[in-house]
């Protein structure tokens, strides 16, 4: 049993049921549907395609709205592309005009206000570059700094550039609205760039009365950067979404910076995701290429709770393929990680309560007396959540009344959730946490069980107790 997750984004390649159940059976934990592409029609689809497999399953694989966010894309061109050339003068205009290779224009009427003289423009994921030379009412000028064709629609990046545009345009509250009616467990903001954003994105669940949901800020610009620690603070997690953040920051910084936003979010125990290219090659090839496998297993000997899929299971030849080439990678990387490295680290920034102590012992002794799992029961999946921040060897298992729990669960590292009816006494913890652990776990009699939680079981937060027995 794997301990970290795998998200995999649905599209064209992906959205038969008969492919997700594929993917189901072959390790996803948590299904994305990115809305910069799919329109309400798809989601409802698809969300009912997943509750049926959870049901058919037994599972409860949850999923993930990511929001189209406030980008900017370029119009039209003639013939649908133009070739920009180093050194010309090039036009920008916020009203619509067809595009050849001396101006364009751009879906943002406050650009000419928010740039700078001297302002980098991206363009095509950062392909083409403009520098900001001059601007009146209609058009920025600017000279291209680099050769490169540029296509209709294809997206703008500005880094280091606070866009006066609010945060969540009215698409966005619209399909956070529909995110909520769903269900959907995860909403993943595109191109957060401070903790307003995602207090603006809260407000908006408080509105539609929903407290299931988890806000996770994508990292994918400069300025989110800035902010890390505290964007981190306000949000369930964090996607390092290296994709338009390989735009915005010279490439090279990815590595780095991937490493740092996954020990800051463990530090303030909340989940982690690596996105975008992770095994890119896997569209067109069942065979993934070293330094592919290499990024996988180091995403997992980061820390990082979830590794994520996009092209590759929405357009690409070989989601099934993917999927299991996946897991096959990080079966081997977690068999790498220093599993004590992590407990004394996590210990360091943990508070030195009952809770904090206990949550440390349990996974000293999973790690020590080489137990099979560890089972809590939980009300709100706290007791869960603290337990996978210090990182056992071994996998947790949830037992919790609430399905929604059990599917807030599917982003953290190792934790599986299991729905039970309510708890009685300490025996019957005892006795079912051992029934499901025979029946999820391979295993030998005798092999150990860490059993911990708090107990009387209530809503308030305290884990009380670790007991170890036998299975
Ligand atoms: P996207 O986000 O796939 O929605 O662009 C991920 C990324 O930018 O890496
Ligand atoms: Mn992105």
């Amino acid at each position: 049993m794997n301990k970290t997750k795998i998200v995999a984004t649905v599209g064209p390649a992906s959205e038969d049921i008969n492919v997700l159940r594929e993917m189901i059976n072959n390790g996803v934990d948590v299904i994305r549907i990115n809305l910069s592409h799919a329109n309400h029609d798809f989601c409802r689809q698809i969300v009912e395609k997943v509750n049926i497999l959870n049901k058919e399953l037994n599972l409860h694989v949850g999923i993930m709205f990511d929001t189209h966010g406030p980008d900017i894309r370029v119009g039209k061109f003639l013939n649908g592309s133009a070739l920009f050339q180093k050194g010309s003068k090039i036009r920008i205009y916020n009203k619509e005009v067809l595009g050849d290779n001396t101006k364009f224009s751009v879906d943002y009427k406050e650009i000419i206000d928010d740039v700078y003289l001297g302002t980098i423009i991206k363009l095509n994921d950062g392909k083409v570059s403009l520098k900001v030379v001059d601007k009146d009412f209609s058009s920025l000028i600017c000279e291209v700094l680099n050769d490169g064709y540029v296509f209709d629609n294809r997206g703008v990046n500005i880094p280091g550039i606070k866009l006066s545009r609010p945060f969540l345009s009215s698409k966005d509250k619209e399909d956070i609205k529909l995110a909520c009616e769903l269900k959907a467990d995860f909403v993943a903001l595109s191109f957060v760039g401070s903790v307003e954003d995602v207090l603006i994105a809260n407000d908006l669940l408080i509105e539609f009365d929903n407290d299931h949901i988890g806000l996770i800020s994508k990292i994918e610009t400069e300025r989110a950067l800035d902010d890390i620690d505290e964007i981190i603070k306000v949000s369930d997690g964090v996607m390092i979404a290296r994709g338009d953040l390989g735009t915005e920051v010279p490439a090279e910084r990815i590595p780095g910076l991937q490493k740092k936003i996954i020990a800051k979010a463990h530090a303030l125990g909340k989940v982690s995701i690596v996105a975008t290219e992770m095994l890119a090659s896997m569209e067109t090839s069942l065979v993934p290429t070293r330094a592919e496998v290499s990024d996988v297993a180091n995403a997992v000997l980061d820390g990082a709770d979830a590794v994520m899929l996009s092209g590759e299971t929405t357009i690409g030849k070989y989601p099934v393929g993917t999927i299991q080439m996946m897991e096959k990678i990080i079966t081997s990387a977690e068999q790498d990680i220093n599993y004590n490295d992590f407990l004394q680290k996590t210990m360091k920034t943990e508070k030195q309560d009952t809770t904090g102590l206990i949550s440390y012992s349990v996974a000293e002794c999973a790690m020590r007396l080489k137990c099979k799992v560890i089972v809590t029961p939980t009300l709100s999946g706290y007791t869960a959540r603290k337990m996978s921040r210090f990182r056992p060897m071994c996998p947790i298992i949830a037992l919790t009344p609430s399905d929604d729990v059990i599917k807030s669960l599917a982003l953290s590292f190792g934790v599986y959730g299991v729905k039970i009816d309510e708890f009685e006494n300490f025996d019957h913890i005892q006795n079912i946490s051992k029934e499901k652990a025979r029946q999820m776990i391979e295993h030998k009699t005798g092999d150990k069980i860490v059993i911990t939680g708090g107990y009387p079981m209530r809503a308030g937060r305290t884990t009380n107790f670790l007991h170890i027995d036998e299975l």
